[in-house]
């Protein structure tokens, strides 16, 4: 039996990617990246799904002036439904995926797993058959991370492309990916 390989493409929207309201250095090229792979080897992947922060009113994942946020639980806002940067990254205008899973409307939600598509399906619903996944996006050390490690916990064989994932800092990276591996998650790249 051949294997079952997805793509989860998370949170790749212009509110983390720079000039957003949450940027990582290195997010629209990660962006660019992601759609230039993605057209040429679709073929790889069983399914392609993309994730997207998408908060309505996620309480204290927001901070509320004039408390600063604390960049670990608090964040400034980012990824509000509805605004234009909240929506997929203008790059993967072309992506065309087999579905789109949405997260964090009224508290936070760094695992695309905690998300549900428009008929209200989550992504281990979305992912059931699929035994292999391919996680890239943004950020490495925070929702790609999350993603994974979820992926892991549902059984799944899970690889984390790193050159189509940028990290909030060089740092944080680092520790991700030690954890990442250290659950079972290789690290690999696109090529
Ligand atoms: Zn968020």
């Amino acid at each position: 039996m051949s294997e079952s390989r997805a793509l989860v493409v998370v949170d790749v929207q212009p509110t983390f990617c720079e000039g957003g309201a949450l940027p990582v250095a290195g997010g629209n090229a990660v962006a660019h990246a992601i759609a230039e792979y993605t057209a040429s080897h679709r073929d790889r992947y069983a399914l392609v799904v993309t994730t997207q922060d998408w908060h309505i009113e996620p309480g204290r994942h927001f901070a509320t002036p004039p408390e600063e946020p604390d960049f670990v639980d608090t964040w400034p806002p980012h990824g509000v439904a509805g605004t234009a940067e909240a929506e997929l990254h203008p790059a993967l205008a072309d992506l065309a995926p087999d579905a789109s899973v949405r997260k964090g409307q009224y508290a936070a939600a760094y695992s695309g797993f905690e998300g549900t598509d428009d008929e209200g399906r989550t992504l281990a619903e979305l992912l059931e058959g699929v035994d292999a996944v391919d996680v890239v996006g943004l950020a490495e050390s925070h929702c790609v991370k999350e993603t994974a490690l979820d992926a892991v916990r549902a059984g799944m064989s899970v690889r984390v492309l790193s050159d189509l994932t940028a990290p909030v800092t060089p740092e944080q990276g680092e520790t991700a990916r030690a954890q990442l591996r250290s659950a079972g998650v290789e690290i690999a790249t696109s090529r």
